[in-house]
């Protein structure tokens, strides 16, 4: 099942896609949550209901597609996970998983803008393999970390990279707002199988700058619930995106940075694609 999150005539809400439509669940199962981390935290019975739903759809070019989650309750992102992005980078294998944050408020939409902020020089993208917490959880042991997972999802980690080094946190070069591209939808394990045997592939302007598969993930998935688990409790509609591949632009020769105009795109093999152009951050961004 492909679940989305939808605006239609104004209004924001949950469906499941089926080939070129998407059931729209406000309509067809209206006491279900509309909002998709209240809808995971509902649990089976919810997934169920939405899986059987037959009811009102729209075709999917009549509505717009937004993150599946828009706001995470967490957003956290593994840094130097593929051994060919640890060697590009001219760092050490960590010894330990490195995790950072994200704030929610970057999360945007699969072909939302990615703004160029004033205050950066340094733009680069990281195509990357996401999942989304699907139960309420902690302690949760590598064995049964797919129990806790709803789904699967395309993330761009887009990095601002002077901001990124300033401090060993990472959480200011990681977190401009529209830094978070997520989507198309949320596959889930049932529809996607095994989530480490996936093509990874990422174009600027149909350049093919990475190319590989999560097969290549140092700490899978399932390691990463087993970690974040043994820190926190893992909520429904947390987003945890886990890590990027050889081939981002910090580390090309000459660097490369990106500019507005540029167009990334990021498919990953039985999930899907998602396309951001890149623009100047605007002038009225609000100031208070
Ligand atoms: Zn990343």
């Amino acid at each position: 099942m492909k679940l989305v999150t939808f605006t239609h005539e104004g209004s924001t809400r949950i469906g499941v896609v089926e080939g070129e439509e998407v059931v729209d669940l406000a309509a067809a199962v209206p006491d279900l949550p509309q909002e998709m981390s209240a809808f995971l935290a509902e649990g089976a019975r919810a997934l169920e209901q939405a899986r059987n739903a037959s009811g009102p759809r729209l075709s999917l070019a009549s509505v717009k597609l937004e993150a599946p989650v828009l706001r995470p309750p967490k957003f956290l992102a593994i840094g130097l996970n593929y051994a060919d992005h640890v060697a590009e980078s001219g760092l050490e294998k960590p010894k330990h998983p490195v995790f950072f944050n994200k704030q929610s408020t970057c999360v945007t939409g699969p072909y939302d803008p990615i703004h160029s902020p004033r205050a950066s020089q340094a733009l680069d993208y990281e195509g990357e393999l996401a999942f989304v917490i699907g139960r309420r959880s902690r302690h949760v042991p590598k064995e049964r970390a797919h129990e806790v997972i709803a789904g699967y999802l395309v993330c761009n980690d887009v990095s601002t990279r002077d901001w990124q080094f300033r401090a060993q946190t990472m959480t200011l070069g990681k977190s401009f707002d529209t830094h978070g591209p997520l989507g198309p939808w949320i596959v889930t394990p049932d529809e996607l199988g095994d989530p480490h045997s996936l093509g990874l592939r990422t174009w600027v302007n149909g350049e093919l700058r990475q190319e590989s598969n999560t097969k290549h993930l140092i700490y899978d998935c399932f390691d990463q619930i087993e970690t974040l688990s043994t820190v926190c409790t893992l909520e429904p509609g947390d987003v945890i995106s886990t890590g990027t591949p050889a081939g981002v632009g910090m580390a090309m020769e000459p660097r490369s940075r990106l500019e507005p105009g540029d167009v990334i795109r990021i498919e990953i093999e039985r999930i899907g694609w998602i396309e951001n152009p890149v623009v100047e951050e605007p002038a009225d961004t609000p100031r208070i």
